[in-house]
Formats: C-alpha cells, sequence, structure tokens
C-alpha cells in the first residue's frame, strides 16, 4: 500500500500527525511540497522572504528526510518538490506514484479549505481517498465548547476550558521515527527547484536573526527556554529580548506546536508565571483559529457585525505616511520600519500601530490587515485578523473602543530610553530622552542643540493625537447608544 503526504504548512519531519499516521498505515510513504501557483502568482512581489524562508526550510527537509530514511533502514526518503497549481500538480503526482490516499494536516483558513475540497473530489474521482489530521493547532473548532456545545466568543473562559483540556496526552509527540522504514525513495530523476527558477530574487533573510528551518525553530527554542520564566516582565518591551521570536517557525510548522507547548507547560505547571503567561499566547493563537474556523467571515468583515456600518475615512495622505513610516510619532514610526526592514514587529507595538491607524487617522482596519499580509514573515490570517480587529474594537472580546493608545505615553512607557527607536530611527540619535518620544514638543533652542530640523529630517506629527481621539470616539458613538 502507498501513501503521499502533503506537506504544507508543516515543513518538519519530526513530530508530524499526518506523516506519523501515512507511515503507520501504509507499507510505503512519499512525501511532497507544492510551490502552489495560485498562491505565489498572487504575492505583489518577486522579493519575499516568506517565499525564501520556505525554499531554505524545504531545502533542510528535504535533507532531514532523507536522514531519517538513512536511520530507520528505509529504502529511501527524501522531499518532491513540485511548482504549479497545487491541484494540479497533487493529482497528477498521485496517479503518477499509484497512491491509494493523500494525507495531510488541516488548515483552517477558508481558501485552503476550499482548495482542500477541490483536490479532495479531483482524487477521489480518481479513486484516491483524501485525509487530514489536526497538527498546527493544540486544540481544534471543536474541541473546546461552551457547556451549551457552541463557541466561545471570549477568551477568558475559552482559555480556562482549553487549559482543562491540555492534558498530557495532548502535548505527546508523534513518534514519526518508529515507523520510518516505510519511507519510500522518491522516483529518479527529481531535483528541487532553486529559489530563481521559482522566479524570485534574494531578500536580506539571510542577514537578518532569522534562523529558518527545523534546526532554526530549535535554536530560537533553545535561546528561549532560560528566558521564558522571565517572558511576563519582558515581553511588552521592545528594545528587550523578552520573546522567543518563533512566530514564523509555528506560521511554517518548521517546529510543533506541541514541543512548544510542553515545554512551557512543564514550567507552567512548577509555578512558572513566565510560562503559564507565554501557554496564554499559545492559548490566543488556538482562540483565533477556532474563530475563523466558526466565523469565516471574519475575513472581509467585523466580528461584530453593527461595527460594520463605522464610516472610515480616506485618507491617501495619512495611509501613505504610515505606510511609509512618516507619521511623526516615533514609535509609530520605529515599529513600522522594523517591518519594512525586517517583516517582524513586536507584539505591543503591532498594537501601537494598528491602534494609531484605525484610531488616530480613522482608517479602516482592512486596509492595515491587508498591509500586515503583504509584509509580515509570520503573516498568519486567523491571529493577524484577530489582532486587527481587536485593537480596532471590531473584534470578538475586542479591547473597549474608547480605549485609544496614545502613542506618546505608550512609548514613554514601553521604550523609555527611546533605544528601540534609536534603532529604527537613526535620524533621532541626538534627541534627549525627554523629547525622543515627541520631538515636535521641543523647543527651537533644543532642536538647534541636537541639529534636528523638524519637517526636514524628520515629520511633524501628521495628526494630533488628542483631537484624533475626540473624532474617535465620536465615530464609535453610534455603537455606546446600541450596547
Ligand atoms: P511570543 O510573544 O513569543 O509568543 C509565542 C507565540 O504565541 C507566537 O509565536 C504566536 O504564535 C503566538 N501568539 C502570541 N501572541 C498572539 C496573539 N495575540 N494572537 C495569536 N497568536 C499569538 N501573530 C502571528 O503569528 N501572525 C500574524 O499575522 C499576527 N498579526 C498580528 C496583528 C496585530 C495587529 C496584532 C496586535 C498581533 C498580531 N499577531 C500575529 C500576534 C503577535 O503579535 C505575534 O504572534 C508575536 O508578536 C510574534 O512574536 P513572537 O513569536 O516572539 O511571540
Amino acid at each position: 500500500s502507498k501513501a503521499l503526504v502533503w506537506l504544507r504548512r508543516d515543513l518538519r519531519c519530526d513530530d508530524h500527525a499526518a506523516l506519523h499516521h501515512a507511515l503507520r498505515r501504509f507499507e510505503q510513504v512519499y512525501c511532497v511540497f507544492v510551490f502552489d501557483t495560485d498562491i505565489l502568482d498572487a504575492l505583489p512581489s518577486r522579493q519575499d522572504r516568506r517565499v525564501e524562508f520556505i525554499h531554505a526550510s524545504v531545502l533542510e527537509l528535504h535533507q532531514a528526510l532523507q536522514q531519517l530514511a538513512v536511520r530507520s533502514g528505509a529504502p529511501g526518503g527524501g522531499l518532491l518538490v513540485r511548482h504549479g497549481p497545487a491541484l494540479a500538480c497533487i493529482t497528477q503526482l498521485a496517479q503518477q506514484l499509484g497512491v491509494q490516499e493523500v494525507v495531510a494536516n488541516r488548515d483552517y483558513e477558508p481558501q485552503a479549505i476550499a482548495r482542500d475540497q477541490r483536490v479532495a473530489e479531483a482524487l477521489q474521482a480518481r479513486g484516491i481517498a483524501f485525509s487530514d489530521y489536526k497538527d498546527q493547532v493544540l486544540l481544534e473548532q471543536g474541541e473546546v465548547l461552551t457547556q451549551q456545545g457552541r463557541p466561545y466568543s471570549v477568551f477568558t473562559p475559552y482559555k480556562r476550558a482549553w487549559l482543562q483540556r491540555l492534558d498530557a496526552f495532548q502535548l505527546t509527540p508523534y513518534p514519526v521515527d518508529r515507523h520510518a522504514r516505510h519511507l519510500a525513495p522518491p522516483p529518479t530523476g527529481e531535483r528541487l527547484p532553486t529559489l530563481s527558477e521559482l522566479g524570485f530574487i534574494p531578500t536580506n533573510l539571510h542577514q537578518l536573526a532569522l534562523p529558518t528551518g527545523m534546526s532554526g525553530a530549535q535554536q530560537l527554542l533553545r535561546d528561549f527556554v532560560p528566558r521564558m520564566a522571565t517572558y511576563h516582565e519582558a515581553r511588552d518591551y521592545p528594545a528587550r529580548k523578552g520573546v522567543s521570536y518563533l512566530s514564523v517557525h509555528l506560521r511554517f510548522g518548521t517546529v510543533s506546536v506541541r514541543q512548544v507547548a510542553a515545554v512551557a507547560a512543564r514550567q507552567a505547571a512548577q509555578g512558572c508565571t513566565g510560562a503559564q503567561t507565554w501557554l496564554s499566547e499559545l492559548a490566543w493563537r488556538d482562540f483565533y483559529f477556532m474563530i475563523l474556523w466558526h466565523y469565516p467571515q471574519v475575513v472581509a468583515q467585523c466580528f461584530r457585525p453593527e461595527c460594520d456600518g463605522l464610516q472610515w475615512d480616506d485618507a491617501p495622505a495619512l495611509w501613505q505616511a504610515w505606510c511609509e513610516a512618516r507619521t511623526g510619532y516615533p514609535l509609530v514610526d520605529a515599529a513600522m520600519r522594523q517591518l519594512l526592514q525586517t517583516g517582524y514587529m513586536h507584539n505591543r507595538l503591532r498594537m501601537v500601530v494598528a491602534s494609531f491607524l484605525t484610531k488616530d487617522l480613522g482608517i479602516d482596519w482592512r486596509r492595515g490587515e491587508r498591509f500586515f499580509a503583504r509584509h509580515l514573515n509570520d503573516y498568519d490570517l486567523a491571529a493577524n485578523n484577530g489582532g486587527w480587529q481587536w485593537t480596532a474594537s471590531t473584534g470578538c472580546d475586542a479591547q473597549p473602543y474608547f480605549r485609544i493608545f496614545n502613542p506618546v505615553t505608550q512609548s514613554q512607557r514601553f521604550d523609555p530610553e527611546g533605544r528601540f527607536i534609536r534603532r529604527y530611527l537613526p535620524e533621532l540619535a541626538r534627541v534627549p530622552d525627554a523629547h525622543i518620544h515627541f520631538p515636535a514638543a521641543m523647543k527651537p533652542a533644543a532642536l538647534a542643540t541636537c541639529g534636528l530640523r523638524l519637517g526636514e529630517d524628520y515629520p511633524l506629527p501628521v495628526v494630533d493625537h488628542a483631537r484624533a481621539r475626540e473624532r474617535t470616539l465620536m465615530r464609535f458613538a453610534f455603537l455606546a447608544e446600541s450596547d
């Protein structure tokens, strides 16, 4: 018997649900990754860190599968790689290899669900089965429900139920090695495409401190584990190394979410507050996947339907200033430069810039969400949509609309000495700490001392925060009436 494991956002060969089940159930198991042109052709640029990250991780995975086969005494091993529309690639390959089943890990995004449905139908028409397994989340949409059997829409009770359900069984790794002798040798003449053969050119990925592949994920995890105990204190300060930086690896499955959660759960059970807080972040991750699955309309609409009546501003010049890190609010601009230069943005800053766009500039959260989708290495529809709707106060269990971040006080609190700001805005390097959060308030003499020409070296603020705040309260006022 033969099966084909189709890897998508699960680019590893340890603790892998689909691979484990296929190896357990079939005598010969092939593995494939498709560079799906339906996705790649829609990308706005031929220079994309995500494509390069995937490409590097796929190369490593190919070698890891070969090594796994050697260790297990399998006749072959390695990854088949295809470049084309997923539907055609998978159906053709499954037929060519003569497999009885295509096995994958479950995806929760509406487009991916529709794609898998089409692939399953096409395979079925050729007498080939399609099956999928839970792998990318700890607990799925149907596993944590209210007593009435309904999805939770408030995080705190969801997390309580989630923690109760997250037992040792859920955190046990899939022992892929146990049946790895069933790995099948790829057909002869197979080779992996280069990045340029895929039509992409290199980015600055390799200059960034972002190691790729399974080994990169383990490196980041090893680095984070000793810091986990202080996560709850350090995580809000973008200038400090307080977070794990594992998001891109969780996004592409170069690390198993069970593995990282098991580490946190062990420390959390011993009363470690940092580990408990970090585990909560993984609960947020599952929460947003669950929301997206139950409410796929959130992709285009507000979770709270009454919020679709909000009148957003078009404001092209303000939009441009936000996108290009020229708002005149240093923390916002430094955060946007971090995004543009590295593809990463610290969580505190994602909240600050999302709040600034929606509540200071009055621009629809959907435009910001799309911008992040284009630039974030870890872009994930569920988490990104959840984060934007939370900040814009249109989402489930969102922050109340009258909680409007002040970009200056956020900066004073979370980057008190302006270390993060100076890292990304060298033009402000000589501005004293007292003024780094809002240089527009500096007197001419102080400006002259540090040689800063406002409006030339650094922009004047594009809006007045206090006035913008008033406008936002008015914009949302009709919600208060309907509450
Ligand atoms: P850590 O603090 O180390 O957290 C560990 C892991 O938990 C993360 O890697 C991530 O997988 C998960 N996580 C943490 N916070 C959240 C959260 N609020 N929601 C869901 N999962 C979370 N996260 C993404 O992975 N992709 C996105 O596209 C994304 N867009 C966001 C947009 C906005 C407006 C906001 C406010 C948040 C967004 N987040 C997103 C959540 C969060 O900012 C990132 O997961 C985090 O900054 C990644 O850094 P880290 O891996 O060091 O996180």
